[in-house]
């Protein structure tokens, strides 16, 4: 397995892969990998030839008060796991090679980046989008596969591969759950032993909320939202934010609307852990 530091060295690999014919899949992620980045890059294995993960924890994505510094780096254990799991090359780039001291140029999305993880993270996505550009342009792949886990992070991309003629085909992997149903992320680390133990009232309230919509379409999104809010407050976790929207488009839900998403972030103690489910709506309007 190959290892990149620099732009140069990535791109000229990955024309090599191509003019020997190899298709490339990009895997992005911050690192400190886990069993969720894994199942991505197994998705990636069986869509291209060659798998390239990104480790690069992008300070632009990052506001002034959050947790850029402390998030969780271990390049050994993500280099292992990679090499397991069948990876041919590492891109993992220093700041300074991603963003040369006086860049000024972004790429954003202006539609599904206002709202949701927006609210309070109002430059994250500029930040998500413009890094994303870049390492698709450090590693042309012809495949890009991201999680579920970051929902309007997926659509964000999505929009802007089409939008900007990214000549790359999107795929989408699913949530990958602790057997408590928490959803992986390298955030949880942060949990103290108490917040481990009541954060998985999250996911079992996006659980109750699909089952109560499977016997009960007609419910009331607001009352979905409210039985969601009561059940992670008594938990003892701070809502951020509740959403039922339109899958689609992250505006309210319309008649025509064919899936929703459940969408949520969560503090508990001071980490902000977020999770989602959708209801596919077909046939109970
Ligand atoms: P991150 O390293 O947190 O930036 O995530 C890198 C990629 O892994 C993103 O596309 C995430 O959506 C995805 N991801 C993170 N957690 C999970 C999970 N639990 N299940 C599936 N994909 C995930």
């Amino acid at each position: 397995m190959d290892v990149f530091k620099t732009i140069k060295a990535m791109q000229q690999y990955s024309m090599e892969q191509k003019r020997n014919g190899k298709t490339v899949a990009v895997v992005p992620t911050m690192g400190f990998l886990h069993d969720g980045h894994m199942s991505l890059i197994d998705l990636a294995r069986k869509n291209a030839d060659v798998v390239v993960v990104t480790v690069f924890v992008n300070p632009t994505q990052f506001g002034p008060n959050e947790d850029f510094a402390q998030y969780p780096r271990d390049f050994e254990h993500d280099r292992r796991l990679c090499e397991e799991h069948g990876v041919q090359a590492i891109f993992a780039p220093e700041p300074k090679e991603m963003y040369p001291a006086d860049c000024s140029t972004w790429v954003t999305e202006e539609k599904l980046s206002r709202g949701l993880c927006a609210k309070t993270r109002p430059t994250h996505f500029r930040g998500v989008a413009t890094v994303v550009t870049k390492l698709f342009h450090a590693v042309l792949p012809d495949v890009a596969v991201f999680g579920q886990k970051d929902a309007q992070q997926a659509l964000i991309l999505g929009r802007m591969i089409r939008d900007l003629n990214f000549p790359i085909r999107m795929i989408v992997g699913p949530i990958v759950r602790e057997a408590d149903g928490l959803a992986l992320s390298s955030r949880n680390k942060y949990l103290s032993a108490e917040d481990r133990s009541r954060a998985p009232a999250i996911s079992h309230s996006l659980a109750a909320a699909q089952a109560r919509m499977a016997s009960f379409p007609d419910t009331d999104p607001a009352e979905l939202r409210e039985r969601i809010v009561a059940e992670i407050t008594g938990s003892g976790g701070r809502i951020d934010y509740v959403e039922v929207l339109d899958a689609a488009t992250l505006e309210s839900p319309e008649v025509k609307t064919t899936r929703l998403i459940i969408a949520v972030a969560v503090y508990y103690g001071a980490t902000r852990l977020i999770d989602n489910v959708l209801i596919d709506m077909v046939g109970k309007q």
